[in-house]
């Protein structure tokens, strides 16, 4: 699978995703985003970091912040997420109380299984979280170029 291939079929599962029938309302409340506030971070698949790679280049940078404050690194000072079309699947399905609590695994575990099938199709070992696979994805792209 080529990554222009993975990247549209990724994007076809947060589609799907977005349709299905589940009261969620992500008001960009940010909280999710600070890491070191919540102890969580999301993990991504290899086709997940094609997208958030791309939605990061198309900002016009190449390499990934470390903020201080351990919150997500593409979280903008002012508290917006610079890829937000392109955020990971676990950022869509987050545990934001506010925007209704985490999805049920049942009513996602499809979708997950297609994320999976093309991380397996690029060669992918599994989900990894935010920072290591965006590091990843990023280097491997400027040593492609
Ligand atoms: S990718 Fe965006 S939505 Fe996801 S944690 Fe980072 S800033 Fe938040």
């Amino acid at each position: 699978m080529t990554p222009i291939a993975a990247i549209q079929a990724v994007r076809a599962v947060y589609a799907e995703l977005a349709c299905l029938p589940l009261q969620r309302s992500c008001s960009t409340l940010t909280e999710c985003c600070r890491f070191r506030l919540t102890g969580r971070t999301p993990y991504l698949t290899r086709g997940e970091s094609f997208v958030a790679a791309s939605a990061w280049r198309a900002t016009g940078r190449t390499s990934i912040p470390r903020p201080s404050d351990g919150a997500c690194p593409f979280l903008a000072t002012h508290g917006r997420c610079q890829i937000y079309d392109g955020r990971p699947f676990g950022c869509r399905t987050h545990f934001c109380h506010a925007a209704g609590g985490p999805y049920r695994r049942s009513d996602v575990r499809n979708l997950i299984r297609q994320l999976e099938t093309i991380d397996a199709q690029l060669g992918g070992c599994g989900a990894m979280n935010l920072l290591t696979a965006l590091q990843h994805t990023l280097a491997a792209s400027r040593q492609a170029r």
